[in-house]
């Protein structure tokens, strides 16, 4: 961040303020622990402040300090727009662009609050006064322990702030294993385990509360795993008859796609979720090397993200689906083939 923008926000930050804390749209652990992690900061200086999230996040979430005190939008309209209307701050974490608040967008575009967007996707839209943005960093929990640091405060950081960025780090960088996990992101981690956070404990409440149909959908998911070994790519399906017979909850899939990844000599994975309510098949897609997966979902799937995580989705049936990515693959058999 610019120094100039660094202490007009510390300036700003002085007296108590009306904030809103804004996450993406289905949230993951890097948008709830970001998000959660400066509302604790925040209220540390006694600002009126508040997370509303568009909609609700996966129960291996719902144990974070004070995460039963975050407003859904989708659920509690009125209310979220009396807060966003009346807010004098809106940061906006984990996201590049108001579309991905789904339909939180018009009253977050409308409103006249100072905004402060804090992110590492590829592209960010120019829509706040104040934006960090930096696409190299691991999670967007890790530029909030640095937003912290740039406003000479980590000693401010508490048990439960420490708590919800190690999660968001976590959980971004697949447990510390990614590319995008650097010598620093460790120092980070080391710092929050030194301030609180109760790192084998937040393993265990978000890998090991598994429910027994969330591993037998996770069988389902392996047993639809196809292999295209001309372009090293592999792709898992899932129906919604195949959800609904495991009784699929929200997060039940995080993470899937990594299985088609792990398989030796695949450096594109994907899946492809029917979502018959929304209409939609939802796309998730995940790369090794330089194959941007970004790029590929921006042009083919109204979506992005990063170079080797992206998401976006199709209005075809799933056998469309799944026609149209395989149509797709020889125009980029030779980078397929170069990883
Ligand atoms: P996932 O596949 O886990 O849903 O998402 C992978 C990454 O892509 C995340 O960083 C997520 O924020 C981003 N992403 C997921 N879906 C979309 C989408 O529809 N549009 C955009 N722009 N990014 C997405
Ligand atoms: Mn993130």
């Amino acid at each position: 961040m610019k120094k100039q923008d660094i202490s007009n926000i510390k300036a700003l930050l002085k007296t108590p303020k009306r904030i809103v804390v804004v996450p993406h749209k289905n949230p993951d652990g890097d948008a709830i622990g970001s998000t959660l992690g400066l509302f604790h900061y925040l209220l540390g200086y006694n600002h009126d402040v508040c997370v509303v999230a568009p909609n609700d996040y996966p129960e291996f979430l719902k144990w974070m300090p004070k995460e039963e005190s975050i407003l859904k939008y989708d659920s509690q309209t009125e209310t979220c727009n009396t807060l966003i209307n009346q807010a004098e701050i809106i940061f906006t974490l984990d996201f590049n662009a108001l579309n991905r608040t789904g339909d939180m967008e018009s009253v977050l575009s409308q409103s006249d609050s100072i905004k402060i967007m804090i992110d590492h996707h590829q592209q960010p839209e120019d829509y706040a006064q104040y934006t960090y943005s930096d696409v190299g960093m691991s999670s967007t929990c890790e530029m909030v322990y640095n937003f912290i640091d740039f406003l000479d405060d980590t000693s401010r950081i508490n048990a439960a702030i420490a708590t919800c960025l190690y999660v968001g780090i976590m959980t971004d960088t697949g447990s510390f294993r990614f590319q995008s996990t650097t010598s620093n992101t460790h120092k980070i981690i080391a710092d929050l385990i030194d301030k609180g956070a109760q790192n084998a404990q937040i393993h265990n409440a978000i890998y090991d509360t598994n429910s027994y149909n969330r591993l037998q959908l996770l069988g389902c998911s392996l047993s639809n795993l196809k292999v295209l070994p001309e372009y090293n790519t592999a792709y898992i399906t899932l129906s919604q008859d195949e959800l609904n017979t495991y009784n699929f909850k929200k997060g039940d899939t995080e993470g899937t796609v990594n299985y088609a990844l792990s398989l030796e000599h695949i450096v594109f994975a994907a899946i492809f979720i029917e979502d018959q309510k929304q209409k939609i098949i939802k796309v998730s897609l995940r790369s090794k090397g330089d194959f941007s997966v970004n790029e590929f979902s921006r042009l083919h799937f109204n979506g992005g993200g990063h170079t080797n995580a992206a998401g976006g989705k199709s209005e075809l049936s799933l056998s469309e689906t799944v026609e149209k990515f395989i149509s797709i693959l020889p125009s980029y058999k030779l980078t397929l083939n170069n990883e």
